[in-house]
């Protein structure tokens, strides 16, 4: 049968959200290509998530050896390789580049590289050449944003972070948020000197309490220097090379290696000429798109970061593969949900969390919300002698106590996180949890003895 268009589908990025759409909608049959101008894999895989996990198992290991003594080991580490490590990592992400050209081969996939503008709503040029699509999916994300300061040109982002061959002795990080304290976390482990800029008086502005003060307490108490409502305003390259900067307290700082912004995310939308295809953009820059990632334009669909909801790798990939399930497999309401979904912090010690936080819920049910709420030493923490504490927290419902939040900090808590995302997306009540015999011992079973 003749095709009206060249594709059945086009999708503008090859990261998370992307890959994912093409992958599920080439299953079902389709004909689809897949424009990209970066690394394929997109931020995740190539200066997102995966580098940053390598670089919070090494911090881990870190701490590891730290540990030891507290076990009678007697060990001395004789150094760390900063360059070493990033070579290994590098070369893990090259093989996951190589993994996913083969495999959107083997898919029939086309891959154009190079940046797409819209031509209109169902075409867009690449390189000077055409091509034309039934339907269309923007999943181009966004990219680190930097403070409009004096001498910013000076600074990085995680992009930068993720290029340093060298491991900078000495680090401000500004911003407050998943990048700035994981960031933190790990440089301090591997032995860097930071400093970290706080431009109000917490981190993790929109978790709950108890993550955000037990995770301040844990970041000054690991030697990280902790500025708080405090803003770099001018960044100056010493003739040493090292970096200067002040601050609006005027305490300034001595030189550092590399100023480190983690400030959020911004979209970068010109170059796709979205006024050809007449879709629109919010006035935060970002696509807004319905419950169906459909935009203004009913066969153009955006997902993952550029939509401006929810900037996590799974929830891209999720609202991908929905989408393709609703396009291509006759399945009409599948569409992602986006609440309960679940989110960790590779801070130092992890963060897991899903649902309302105990002040969301306190201001929407008042009265109605029960909490539970326990602090401890775990027990390999006890033994090692390095006081982390872990702290859980459940937010629950009227008198069925439905679990409609759980907060967790410390160690493990990173792979606790999944399996009571999906108990709570179910409709776990609290008595759920009791009714669950406890795995002992292990951290996790706090979960189900709380009183
Ligand atoms: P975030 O949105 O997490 O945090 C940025 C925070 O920095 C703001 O909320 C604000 O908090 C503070 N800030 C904003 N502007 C300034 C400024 N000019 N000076 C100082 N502080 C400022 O952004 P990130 O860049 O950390 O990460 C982007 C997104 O990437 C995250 O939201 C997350 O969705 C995703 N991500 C997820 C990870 C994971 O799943 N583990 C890891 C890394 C990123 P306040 O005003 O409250 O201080």
């Amino acid at each position: 049968m003749a095709h009206e268009y060249d594709n059945d589908l086009i999708t503008l990025g090859a990261g998370s959200g992307g890959l994912s759409i093409a992958e599920r909608a080439a299953s079902y049959g389709q004909r689809c290509a897949i424009v990209e101008r970066g690394d394929i894999g997109g931020t995740c895989v190539n200066v997102g998530c995966v580098p940053k996990k390598i670089m919070w198992f090494a911090a881990n290991l870190a701490h590891m050896i730290d540990d030891a003594a507290g076990y009678g080991y007697d060990l001395t580490s004789n150094g760390f390789d900063w360059s070493r490590l990033v070579e290994k990592r590098e070369r893990y992400i090259s093989g996951i580049n190589d993994w996913y050209h083969g495999y959107l081969k083997e898919l029939g996939i086309d891959e154009i590289e190079g940046e797409a503008s819209f031509v209109d709503a169902n075409t867009v040029v690449v390189n000077g050449k055409h091509y034309s699509a039934k339907h269309i999916a923007i999943a181009t994300g966004t990219h680190p944003r930097v403070a409009d300061i004096p001498g910013a040109e000076n600074a990085i982002t995680s992009d930068g972070f993720f290029a340093l061959d060298r491991q900078p002795a000495r680090v401000a990080i500004v911003g407050s948020g998943y990048i700035a304290v994981e960031l933190a976390g790990v440089l301090n482990s591997l032995g860097s000197h930071v400093t970290l800029f706080l431009r109000k008086h917490h981190v993790l502005g929109e978790f709950d309490s108890l993550i955000r003060t037990t995770l301040l307490e844990e970041l000054a108490k690991s030697g990280i220097e902790l500025r708080t409502n405090c803003q770099i305003t001018h960044i100056r390259r010493a003739a040493s090379g090292l970096l200067e900067v002040d601050d609006n307290h005027g305490v300034g700082l001595e030189e550092v290696d590399q100023v480190i912004y983690a400030i959020g995310r911004a979209t970068d939308l010109d170059t796709l000429k979205l006024e050809n295809a007449g879709v629109d953009i919010n006035q935060k820059n970002f696509i807004e798109t319905d419950v169906y990632q459909c935009t203004n334009q009913p066969h153009i669909f955006a997902l993952g970061d550029v939509t401006g909801r929810a900037a996590l790798t799974p929830v891209a990939i999720a609202a991908g593969r929905r989408l393709a399930d609703r396009l291509y497999n006759n399945q009409a309401e599948r569409h992602l949900d986006y609440e309960l979904i679940p989110t960790v912090v590779f801070s130092h010690p992890p963060i897991g969390t899903v649902g309302a936080t105990e002040e969301a819920a306190r201001e929407q049910y008042g009265d109605r919300i029960k909490v539970y709420q326990t602090r401890f030493t775990a027990m390999y923490n006890s033994i090692s002698g390095h006081d982390v504490p872990t702290a859980m927290k459940l937010v629950c419902l009227d008198e069925q106590e439905k679990v409609i939040g759980c907060h967790m900090i410390g160690p493990a808590v990173d792979e606790m996180l999944q399996g009571f995302a999906v108990a709570i997306r179910m409709g776990a009540c609290k008595q759920d949890f009791d009714d669950t015999v406890a795995i002992h011992p292990t951290s996790s079973e706090e979960l189900v003895t709380m009183r």
